[in-house]
């Protein structure tokens, strides 16, 4: 083995030690440094400055109880996490998840990745993640409230515009944010706008946020196809998941002229040949907060699948866009041998390592998270940007910054990836863009 190679195989070996049981850390940190060697052969000096491992270790974490009573009058216990990753190209800035599955190795794969994807982004933000254990489905408003509430209590003293700006992820959208800068305002006396995004375009929420997660995924979906001197007008395209990513990825793809023909939420999948209508779609999953079943309920042509893989349904272009590690090996070989030839991935790191390589020796164009996902992100750094001129953007204005910003990552993993022998490799390309961009800022900033 190269000593380059070795030295970087010691770094990861030391992560999982150090980390123990934290299973999707460990994979989201081995699928970056896997990629690093030939930065670390190029620039020897991130070897001496020990760029790689001061990058894997969080600047802070913090990790605290939060007591609610429900509607009954019952009390209950949750966890709060927010991990402050890296803050060398700005505040910490990364969402917070409200899922019972989410543990510290959840917040902290999340908050690395994101370091990558927001440098990625050439704005002006550092990385973290937070969230907690609690299950906001099947919650009343009321309930969600006290959560929000006791959760911010803590969470105050940690945030500030200049300092930490958490906005959404699974389970916490315009509903959960509000609640939360409610109670921000109220415990700091100050109206920080800038301190949250994701808000509601009512009261300093940027027009876009809430499309540009998925918008953002189908424009780097578009630009991957380009290259191929090919586009998304007239594909077959499976979107797995129903929330903001999913339904917003849907609403761009069928602008750009291809039809999705599937969707999903933990329940099932929606199969409908004609295509998905997302009127009712958007109905079902934002003003009802209802299960996808009810699609199928709704227009008899569809069918709903309730147990068995959406990435078996035969599509051209696969958008996942649900969770972690919702795409394996076996799903990966099953979409290549219908046709697939490209996947942006909305969610974060949802393919498995072994899909990955599935994809990638299949000449599939493939976008990890990281990169396809991170117009959200961009995004949410336009919002703090009109917040803090105090200003509001129109929604033409902010989708084109969004689209402009797009085009800029791909271009930029795209010619890393020549750069470094290997074209088209995008997964090496956005982890050495990013990486490059944190490094330089932590050489430049001394030992700290
Ligand atoms: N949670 C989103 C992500 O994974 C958005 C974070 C943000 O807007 O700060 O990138």
């Amino acid at each position: 083995m190269p000593d380059v190679q070795k030295k970087v195989e010691e770094i990861y070996q030391q992560v999982v030690r150090r980390n123990p049981g934290e299973l999707e850390f460990h994979q989201a940190v081995k699928e970056v440094i896997d990629t690093l060697g030939p930065v670390l052969k190029k620039y020897p000096h991130y070897a001496e400055h020990k760029v790689i491992e001061r990058i894997c270790e969080p600047e802070r974490q913090i990790i605290f109880r939060v007591p609610w009573q429900d509607d009954s009058g019952e009390v209950q216990i949750n966890r709060g996490f927010r991990v402050q990753f890296n803050s060398v190209l700005g505040p910490y800035k990364g969402g917070l998840r409200f899922h019972p599955s989410v543990l510290l190795g959840t917040i902290k794969f999340l908050g690395f990745e994101q370091v990558f994807k927001n440098a990625l982004t050439g704005m002006p933000i550092g990385g973290g993640k937070g969230g907690s254990d609690f299950d906001p489905k099947g919650r009343t408003d009321a309930e969600v409230m006290r959560f929000c509430q006791s959760f911010m209590t803590e969470l105050h003293r940690h945030l500030g515009e200049h300092t930490d700006v958490p906005a959404g992820d699974i389970g916490v959208g315009a509903r959960e944010i509000g609640y939360l800068f409610g109670q921000y305002k109220r415990m700091t006396n100050r109206y920080e706008s800038g301190v949250l995004t994701g808000k509601s375009p009512h009261w300093g929420g940027a027009l876009v946020r809430r499309e540009a997660t998925g918008y953002g995924a189908v424009y780097f979906a578009e630009e991957m196809l380009k290259t191929k001197g090919d586009s998304l007008a007239g594909k077959v395209c499976v979107v797995s998941g129903a929330g903001n990513v999913a339904i917003y990825a849907i609403e761009k793809i069928q602008q750009l002229g291809g039809t999705v023909v599937a969707c999903s939420d933990s329940g099932g999948v929606i199969y409908h040949e004609r295509g998905i209508e997302l009127d009712t779609l958007k109905q079902i999953k934002e003003v009802e907060r209802k299960r996808i079943s009810v699609y199928a309920d709704i227009h008899h042509d569809a069918k709903f699948i309730p147990s068995g893989s959406i990435w078996d349904i035969p599509c051209q272009v696969a958008m996942p866009s649900a969770t972690q590690n919702e795409l394996d090996g076996t799903a990966a070989k099953k979409l290549v041998s219908n046709g697939c030839i490209a996947v942006s991935e909305g969610a974060n790191m949802p393919t498995t390592p072994e899909g990955v390589r599935v994809f990638q020796e299949s000449g599939v164009l493939y976008a990890p998270g990281k990169a396809a996902n991170a117009g959200g992100v961009a995004t949410s750094a336009l919002e703090m940007q009109q917040n803090a001129t105090r200003d509001a953007w129109s929604f033409e204005h902010t989708e084109r910054r969004l689209h402009e910003i797009m085009i800029e990552i791909h271009r930029a993993c795209y010619e890393t990836s020549a750069e470094f022998g290997a074209t088209g490799n995008y997964v090496l390309g956005a982890n050495i863009v990013g990486f490059k961009r944190v490094a330089e800022a932590m050489v430049a900033f001394g030992l700290i």
